[in-house]
């Protein structure tokens, strides 16, 4: 693994450089895809559909096709009305199956009201589904098989990984809490935390007692999609902590991004944290490229390169 990126500063507490360890990440997948073209004169491509006119996801699915161009893959969108029908965008995922030019297939979510985003992610070949959402992967991680994991707990586990190991620590055997049970980070975060040795609970909205949950964590997760929501106190002394929810509320009349856990009141609390923006957000898309990179290897019978 690379040097770790975390930077202990007395005047902000643990503050985990997300976007400098995603920067980081970009550049190292960049020299692969390079070798790759020099040694196989391929390029890996991803492929990202995108139903409707939703303005975030607009604004997702433009930075996702910068950042494949930017270390080198092929980019292709493709924009759909959300007039478009289910079976349509069947179809579409039925022939960018078939395509063997197209390695990495991303359908962005939310679908409009009329569409299955089950459905539609059961269609895509969980060869190509760098999402890593496809029930195949998801039983894969489940069992410990090698197959496609999910970006945002993948790029979490990374931060959690760089930071432990800047204190000179592991994992294996902390009492880890994630705080949400949702299959795209939730679940999928609690079988890599398990993998990794920790002794894992799932907090949810009918868990009882959830600050002394909190409280009894070593490492706590939050992916519950609301604004500050784990107070300073629920931060144990000494724990890392992983904010992955993106709140928008108003300050002052401007828009401004917060995470669900409370960051003035846990900072001084934790080992190490993630802030919102600039924590856990640049890893998701970093961790995109990397599942793009690894897909592409398996699919043309590659080793996949170290540490991806
Ligand atoms: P979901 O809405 O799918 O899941 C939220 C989870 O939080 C559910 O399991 C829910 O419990 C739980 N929850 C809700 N209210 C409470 C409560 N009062 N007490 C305890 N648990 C509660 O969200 P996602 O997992 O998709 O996303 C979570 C957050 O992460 C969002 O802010 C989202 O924007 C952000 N996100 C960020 C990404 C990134 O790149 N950084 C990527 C993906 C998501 P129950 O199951 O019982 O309803």
């Amino acid at each position: 693994m690379s040097a770790p990126f975390h930077q202990k500063t007395a005047e902000r507490g643990n503050i985990i450089d997300g976007a400098g360890y995603a920067k980081a990440l970009r550049d190292r997948l960049a020299v692969h895809v390079s070798n790759l073209k020099a040694t196989h004169g391929l390029t890996p491509c991803l492929t990202v559909v995108i139903v409707g006119d939703d303005p975030a996801s607009q604004v997702y699915v433009k930075s996702k096709g910068e950042m494949t161009q930017a270390i080198g893959m092929e980019s292709r969108t493709i924009r759909l009305p959300d007039t478009t029908s289910e079976d349509e965008l069947l179809k579409i995922i039925d022939d960018l199956n078939r395509d063997p030019v197209i390695n990495g297939i991303l359908v962005q979510l939310p679908l409009p009201k009329h569409m299955s985003s089950l459905k539609v992610i059961d269609a895509i070949n969980p060869d190509k589904d760098v999402d890593g959402f496809h029930v195949i992967n998801a039983g894969k991680l489940a069992v410990g098989l090698n197959g496609i994991v999910p970006c945002t707990p993948l790029g979490s586990l990374m931060l959690l990984k760089d930071a432990a190991a800047a204190h000179g620590d592991t994992l294996a055997g902390k009492n880890a809490v994630i705080v949400g049970r949702s299959n795209i980070v939730g679940k999928p975060m609690a079988q890599l935390l398990l993998n990794q040795d920790c002794t894992v609970t799932i907090a949810h909205s009918k868990t009882k007692d959830l600050a002394e949950v909190c409280r009894s964590a070593d490492i706590l997760v939050a992916a519950v999609g609301r604004p500050k929501f784990i107070a300073g106190d629920w931060v144990r002394d000494g724990a890392y902590v992983i904010d992955v929810g993106i709140n928008r509320i108003e300050v002052d009349g401007k828009g401004k991004l917060v995470g669900d856990v409370d960051f003035d009141g846990a900072k001084d609390r934790a080992l190490a944290i993630t802030p919102v923006p600039k924590g856990v957000g640049p890893m998701t898309i970093a961790c995109l490229l990397n599942n793009t990179i690894k897909a592409f290897c398996l699919q043309n019978k590659l080793p996949v390169p170290e540490g991806v």
